[in-house]
């Protein structure tokens, strides 16, 4: 079951436990993950939201994730 997309391409889904990059949670819902389109760090899509909004980049590869 495929939720609503958050941001632009999301890559590959990852069905492995995996913690958020940002805030370094666990996503307890893998098909809500976002993913880095760059280096395929993942973040919850709330968190990905927040590092749009704040204009941040990447804390993987610094990439700026906003648009
Ligand atoms: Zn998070
Ligand atoms: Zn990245």
């Amino acid at each position: 079951m495929l939720r609503v997309k958050v941001g632009k391409s999301l890559g590959v889904w990852d069905w492995s436990i995996t913690n958020c990059d940002a805030c370094l949670l666990e996503i307890e819902d893998p098909s809500e993950t976002v993913k880095c389109n760059y280096c395929g760090a993942t973040f919850h899509p709330d968190c990905y939201k927040n590092l749009k909004n704040t204009k941040s980049s990447c804390p993987k590869c610094r990439v700026s994730l906003y648009e």
